[in-house]
């Protein structure tokens, strides 16, 4: 059986309230994580995976060049989470627009 209009709005204002939970804590784009070699042939990580793990963010723009920057380690844990969080936030946003699909189908008030 189909979902009521009613339910679907309820449905709706339960996301735009989960959106509130972010309060802003968002980030776009991926975090990566490197190990570098320094090159010194006497050094241990010649023959390991190198000295890091050192992190760094991108960020892709239409029609741009990404974005590339270096995270501070104090920072790694939040920009993670807050990298997360933008992936849940689109989601949600989503499914608002789904919701507002479906009501424009069955021609009820957006
Ligand atoms: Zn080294």
């Amino acid at each position: 059986m189909a979902i009521s209009t009613d339910e679907l709005r309820k449905n709706r204002q339960d996301l735009i309230n989960q959106l509130s939970v972010f309060d802003g804590k968002i980030l776009r784009g991926s975090v990566i994580e490197s190990y570098k070699k320094c090159g010194n042939p006497g050094c241990k990580c010649a023959t390991g995976t190198g000295h890091g793990p050192k992190y760094s963010m991108t960020v892709n723009f239409p029609k741009q060049r990404p974005e590339n920057d270096y995270i501070p380690l104090e920072y790694v844990t939040q920009v993670k989470e807050y990298v997360s969080n933008y992936h849940q936030f689109k989601e949600i946003i989503e499914q608002i627009c789904m919701i507002n699909r479906e009501l424009l189908k069955r021609r009820e008030k957006l």
